[in-house]
């Protein structure tokens, strides 16, 4: 199992094994989309596969993020090299989802996806009603939790990491004293991520159960046609987005590591399994197992993706922009330079703040049409396809961390755990 770190990561048994499980997970998304599209509400009666899997997915998450950061902080040590190590994380996380909302502002002021739709009215919706008063610094706020049981139950990861952070430091400064509780950590972990390839046995059916469900849902494919097409400008702006920063993420990875369509392939049962189940989180046990099989060492994957899975979201931070600015074209409101800056800004931190969870960007945007004066009843115009493109935002948000991964792990020093 721990053959994961070998020089030729893509030339060995196991990673042709996980090639074969790949070729499967592919089939279960184009059989969910076939069956979706044609036989519609039916393929509803499957949902349950969809849920089996994504349950198993998030019953390893708590366990699995507490082991991994504590794990993954308490090896880097409590030495200079290793602060700046977290710092430089951050700083490439939040560089590069400045980057994805500079380019969704790019493309949406080309294309102007919302321009002579003239939209009024419209509904606020009720997820995004209780979020009004949500403000930037509630996003500070949700890093301490005063109870962790009750964060953990409710799926808010960032404070679970904030606290993982503090316990491996002290383990740290512990020195002795701290070396049992770093050793169990080490070794849940490893415990973890052995379920994690078992779970993985069973995505090819989790993942065809999901996407036939919910395409299902949507009415099958002549009903998602249609929804498409109503506002098919912003669903092409926010994909031609969304494909540009993907070839800037694959830039830096070449440009860095030197690493190209192998990781991409390598990194494939992740990106499929975040479009299956759009959620960042979710998917995390599955993007740190092909992060390791694909020769990212171990405390590279056990510090940079957990973090990144909460905080680096670049594709919700582009979809946000793009998403606001085509409600001010469609209301007819003209942004200047200004307002666009404030949408830059807003649209950064409401992208850290979102949960790696499925619609969460849409909810975090109230944040950013609030900072403009928009109304929130806009957002209902993006309802109808928001499941759609929450998958592909997703799938972007997964392959950022998993760059990410790439690219921090060039960096750290002595990489054996
Ligand atoms: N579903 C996304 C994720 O989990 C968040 C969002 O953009 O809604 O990464």
């Amino acid at each position: 199992m721990e053959s994961n770190t070998k020089t030729d990561p893509y030339n060995n048994p196991e990673f042709k094994s996980t090639l074969l499980l790949l070729g499967f997970i592919v089939l279960g998304v184009v059989m969910g989309g076939v069956c979706g599209w044609f036989w519609g509400e039916t393929m509803v009666k499957v949902e349950w596969l969809g849920k089996l899997f994504l349950n198993a997915l998030k019953m390893t998450i708590v366990p699995l993020i507490v082991s991994a950061v504590i794990s993954g902080v308490a090896s880097m040590g409590n030495t200079a090299k290793a602060r700046k190590l977290g710092g430089a994380t951050l700083l490439y996380y939040i560089s590069t989802t400045a980057v994805a909302v500079l380019l969704g502002l790019l493309v949406v002021n080309v294309i102007q996806p919302g321009a002579g739709l003239n939209f009024e009215g419209g509904e606020v919706i009720e997820k995004v009603a209780s979020k009004k008063d949500t403000g930037a610094s509630d996003i500070i706020l949700s890093l301490v939790s005063p109870n962790l049981i009750h964060s953990a139950a409710q799926g808010q990861l960032l404070p679970i990491i904030f606290f993982s952070i503090l316990l491996a430091i002290a383990i740290n400064m512990l020195g002795e004293e701290g070396k049992a509780l770093k050793q169990f950590f080490d070794s849940l972990n490893h415990a973890m991520m052995r379920i994690v390839t078992w779970i993985m046995y069973f995505a090819p059916i989790g993942i065809f159960g999901l996407i036939a469900s919910r395409l299902g849902k949507a009415g099958g494919g002549d009903a998602f046609f249609m929804e498409l097409k109503a506002v098919g400008w912003h669903v092409v702006t926010v994909i031609s987005g969304l494909g540009l920063h993907f070839i800037f993420l694959s830039l830096i990875l070449y440009l860095i590591t030197r690493r190209g369509l192998a990781y991409y392939l390598g990194m494939f049962r992740a990106l499929l399994t975040a479009f299956g189940t759009a959620s960042s989180s979710a998917t995390l046990p599955v993007t740190m197992e092909c992060a390791k099989e694909s020769g990212v060492s171990e405390k590279s994957v056990r510090f940079v993706l957990p973090l990144g899975s909460t905080v680096n979201m670049d594709g919700t931070a582009l979809y946000e922009a793009a998403a606001v600015m085509f409600i001010a074209q469609a209301y007819g409101i003209d942004m200047g330079v200004g307002q666009q800056t404030i949408i830059f800004i807003t649209a950064t931190l409401a992208a850290i703040g979102a949960a790696g969870i499925p619609e969460a960007g849409l909810v975090t945007m109230v944040i950013v049409l609030q900072a403009v004066g928009l109304p929130l009843e806009g957002i209902s115009l993006l309802l109808s396809v928001d499941w759609f493109l929450d998958r592909m935002r997703t799938s972007l948000n997964v392959w950022g961390d998993s760059v990410g991964a790439a690219v921090i792990d060039k960096f750290v020093p002595d990489k054996e755990p």
